[in-house]
């Protein structure tokens, strides 16, 4: 057998060989995580994901327009920030580059979300703020989080007692949140609250959710267009600039062309 053809096939024998050893380490901690995670998985009945969907939308659609009001939300209120249990976790996110996420309890690095996710899960679940018992995801039907994350492509079949339920609590949030009794900016955030939220709670479909949109949104549109302005200006003025000499370009040689034929013309 040729040698170098040997040494081949024995390079790639060697190589399985270490691709099945790594795979047998990364399965076993990977049951070690998920025993690890099954150990405290009984304290908490609320999903991290939805509640950040919940919290994502309020802060988009809703909160623009209650500071816009100058209005406090009531700790009472299902939608404060006391009542998301994981808002401090959250809030102790560092996110330092795309690559890197920092514990803000205890500074230990990430290269994703998703590990720092499970880093408090395992090392920090003893913060959560669980004697409230609130879970923001429990929220997600009314403020419509599905829709946000499905790409707000709509559903294909309309469930009628689901949307009931949804518009029931969708409306019992406003008039918890924004009580009419407390004054003209509650009134005014308790009718843009059901517009804005609860009117799409039909099986009808003809209303979407957010018509007033949210003012993050207007903003990064508007930031856009600039930028794409911005960068389209330089390549306007050099397209004028090159024309401009295209043109002088073209009447010093009409001039040569003229001054040729004056000179031809005596004889
Ligand atoms: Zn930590």
């Amino acid at each position: 057998m040729d040698p170098s053809k040997s040494a081949s096939i024995l390079f790639f024998i060697a190589l399985s060989l270490l691709h099945t050893v790594t795979q047998g380490f990364e399965e076993s901690t990977g049951a070690r995580i998920v025993t690890q995670e099954q150990e405290h998985a009984h304290e908490v009945h609320c999903s991290r994901e939805r509640s950040k969907a919940a919290w994502d939308i309020i802060e988009e659609y809703l909160m623009p327009f209650v500071e816009q009001e100058q209005y406090q939300i009531s700790s009472k209120c299902r939608l404060h920030q006391d009542n998301d249990l994981f808002r401090d976790q959250e809030r102790h996110k560092i996110h330092v580059d795309i690559n890197e996420w920092r514990c803000g309890y205890c500074k230990k690095s990430f290269r994703a979300e998703k590990f720092l996710d499970r880093h408090f899960d395992n090392r920090h679940y003893n913060l959560l703020n669980t004697s409230h018992s609130k879970c923001l995801a429990d929220l997600c039907g009314a403020l419509h989080c599905d829709y946000v994350k499905n790409s707000k492509s709509p559903k294909s079949k309309c469930n009628p007692a689901a949307v009931a339920r949804n518009r029931h609590l969708c409306e019992s949030l406003a008039d918890s949140c924004f009580p009419i009794s407390q004054g003209s900016s509650a009134s005014r955030l308790h009718e843009l609250f059901l517009r804005q939220f609860c009117d799409a709670h039909s099986c009808s479909g003809k209303r979407k959710p957010f018509p007033r949109e949210g003012k993050k949104r207007t903003s990064v549109f508007y930031l856009a267009i600039s930028i794409l302005t911005l960068m389209l200006l330089p390549i306007f003025y050099l397209i004028v600039y090159l024309y401009q000499s295209e043109m002088r370009k073209g009447k010093q040689e009409l001039r040569r062309i003229s001054q040729v034929g004056r000179k031809t013309k005596p004889s």
